[in-house]
């Protein structure tokens, strides 16, 4: 079980940052695209990034394309789409972990979902596809079963659905934030340092089941999650450990 205080020990020297984007690091907005990232977290990340030797990664459910655009200018080390992409030289393009896009039949059976349900928004990442209903919150049990039934009918295609915050992501069974982590652990510079994965969702959980293994520790941002401590209460707690842990390493500079 980590300690507490396991924040206390981070050393950019010999640790490695592997951060969750939504809920972790920026605020969740109704819609994902009105998302906001503060030009501040942009600056500290990048000044840690570089402080770290380049051992700082985002770990998300979006596309690295998408971040990209979050957090312009800065590129980082990311696994997107939940471990099925990856990119560990921020110059370079992402790679997919994954082979081709999800069938276009899927997509039409979700997009037939969406269309007789009020409040459902798509969003096609390809390599997952992510059903969100927070405008319909009411919905989430039903949804459930019938991307669960859509699934059932699709069984040869071995999908699985994970449940976030207000979202069904469906996605290949054999990635997941667990797979990233652990892909991520074993290149450099993250090889050999202590991994601190932060996260604030359901899908977070397969990254700090992972993190112990590499010596490190997993960190849930606003919910209990057993055997792993929950040391912030909100993203507003993240970004202000990140800009005190970038402020110090700063004067120390
Ligand atoms: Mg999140």
């Amino acid at each position: 079980m980590p300690s507490q205080n396991c924040l206390s020990e981070f050393d950019p020297a010999t640790c490695a940052l592997l951060l969750d984007v939504d809920g972790t690091l920026i605020d969740l907005a109704q819609h994902p695209d009105d998302v906001v990232v503060p030009p501040d977290l942009i600056d500290d990340l990048a000044f840690l990034h570089e402080r770290m030797g380049g051992a700082l990664a985002l770990v998300s459910g979006r596309t690295i394309g998408v971040m990209d655009r979050l957090f312009k200018p800065l590129r980082l080390p990311a696994s997107g789409a939940h471990g099925a992409e990856f990119r560990f030289d921020p110059a370079a393009p992402a790679i997919r972990a994954v082979r081709g896009d999800l069938p276009s039949t899927l997509l039409e059976r979700l997009t037939a979902l969406a269309r007789r349900t009020d409040g459902l928004l798509l969003e096609d990442k390809k390599v997952c596809i992510a059903v969100h209903y927070r405008d319909n919150a009411a919905a989430g049990p039903w949804l459930r079963a019938e991307i669960d039934e859509i699934l059932e009918d699709m069984r040869e295609l071995a999908l699985s659905v994970i449940a976030g915050h207000f979202v069904f992501e469906i996605k290949r069974r054999g990635h997941d934030k667990g797979t990233a982590v652990s892909h991520i652990m074993q290149r450099a510079p993250f090889k050999g340092r202590k991994p601190y994965m932060i996260g604030d969702d359901v899908t977070d959980e397969a990254g700090f089941a992972v993190a112990p293994s590499f010596g490190g520790y997993g960190i849930s941002v606003g919910r209990e999650v057993p055997g792993f401590p929950t040391l912030f209460s909100t993203a507003s707690d993240v970004r202000a450990w990140v800009a005190a842990t970038a402020s110090r390493h700063r004067v120390a500079a």
